[in-house]
């Protein structure tokens, strides 16, 4: 083990008795993180570890039924309580259990106000990221440049044994992978032990070592794992369960959310799942290595990282941008015309971002693109266009902004 005991007896030594000295000779603490652990009713130092996973508690808040904020998804857990637990063993410090699930609910609770996630954490009212430590804010800073996912492969470290080796949850990539084999077999009642089964289960295994979830060569889910996973699929299927036959009853959040997205539109569907698997195929390790971005298409996150790759691709960016401007002499956002070089000056001068306009379902079978596929977008609308799947295409941020102008006006 670490040298967790060692660092709670200075902690517990060094930092209590000082928090009862004058304040001159409590100077040498850092104001701000002093501050904090006063204010959380904590005598003890938080680790960065700590910081970190409660950072992640926060962000990863599964709000998705816009009621109640849930643990991340990602760990497995009902209860807020079980998952302060996952990671006692490893970031306790020397606390008891209710300490520590005190505390790292009250630091989760700091970073609340950076993200919508139903929680109104104790900032309420106060300005976003003013009760932010220099500890936190650096947290954040550098973490809102990566993904959930490689937040989580980080986090990860710290949860208890059992749960840090418990098979991923499924991701939409692999999900896609399957139902597409589902709706090509719809009366065909899956056996694990069955040829076909075995195929699905090595092509899985493709998008999850391309996906960095496991090696390459080792398989993701048994051949049971997946006839489990087709069985739940059967059971949405009005065709298999028309003759009275029964599926599974247990599916989760995103195998409904697939079926409702793709199960009218199989061919779209066969496209996106042959689009993911040529290109773990044909693809450079570099897209697949591509730092995860914060949102997902529905097509799942190996053609999104393809699309991320795409728009930013600074040889083409610096050409579509030098095209615009010997074009119209300037570079404004297609969606809102907004200007960088007019509202903020120099420092605006050529800003603007890339937007990879072809429908991601294609991008398989694209490899290369023109400057046509990309156009020209300012920040905002970006994150508009890429904030709820499916992702809006540039005539649909226009027609947005129209609507909501309009809809202004005549209020
Ligand atoms: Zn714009
Ligand atoms: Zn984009």
């Amino acid at each position: 083990m670490r040298t967790r005991g060692l660092k709670s007896e200075r902690r517990t030594t060094r930092l209590i008795p000082c928090l009862f000295l004058k304040s001159s000779n409590r100077d040498h603490l850092v104001g701000t993180e002093m501050e904090k652990v006063r204010d959380i009713g904590e005598t003890r130092k938080r680790s960065d570890d700590m910081i970190l996973v409660a950072y992640f508690l926060s962000r990863c808040t599964d709000f998705s039924d816009g009621k109640v904020p849930r643990p991340p998804t990602s760990l497995g857990v009902d209860s807020w309580n079980g998952a302060y637990d996952l990671f006692f063993d490893a970031l306790s410090d020397g606390r008891s259990q209710q300490q520590f699930r005190h505390t790292l609910r009250n630091t989760r609770d700091i970073f609340d106000s950076l993200f919508d996630n139903g929680r109104k954490g104790w900032s309420d009212g106060q300005k976003r990221g003013s009760e932010l430590s220099e500890r936190d804010r650096a947290v954040h800073e550098h973490w809102i440049r990566n993904g959930d996912e490689d937040l989580f492969c980080k986090v990860r470290e710290f949860l208890v044994e059992q749960v840090r080796h418990r098979n991923p949850d499924w991701t939409r990539d692999e999900l896609i992978i399957a139902l597409d084999y589902h709706l090509n077999h719809r009366n065909f009642d899956p056996r694990p032990q069955s040829e076909e089964v075995g195929e699905l289960a090595r092509r899985i295994a493709k998008v999850g070592a391309a996906l960095g979830l496991i090696e390459h060569g080792s398989l993701l889910r048994t051949p049971d794992a997946i006839a489990m996973k087709l069985r739940n699929f059967s059971s949405f299927d009005p065709q298999y369960t028309d003759n009275g036959r029964k599926g599974l009853t247990n599916g989760n959040r995103l195998e409904v959310e697939l079926w409702e997205e793709f199960s009218g539109l199989p061919d779209e569907l066969a496209r996106v799942a042959n689009g993911i698997l040529e290109l773990i195929d044909t693809s450079n390790a570099e897209i697949l290595a591509f730092d995860a971005p914060e949102f997902e298409a529905s097509e799942g996150r190996i053609l999104t990282r393809v699309h991320v790759s795409r728009e930013r691709n600074s040889t083409l960016v610096k050409k579509k941008k030098g095209a615009a401007l010997r074009k119209h002499g300037c570079l404004a956002c297609e969606v809102c015309g907004f200007d960088f070089l007019q509202t903020y000056g120099e420092r605006g001068r050529e800003f603007i971002e890339c937007h990879h306009t072809l429908p991601i379902s294609l991008l398989g079978e694209h490899g290369k693109t023109s400057l046509s596929d990309l156009a020209l977008v300012c920040s905002n609308c970006h994150r508009m266009i890429h904030a709820q799947r499916p992702w809006w295409s540039i005539d649909d941020a226009r027609a947005a902004l129209i609507r909501v102008n309009r809809s202004r006006s005549q209020g």
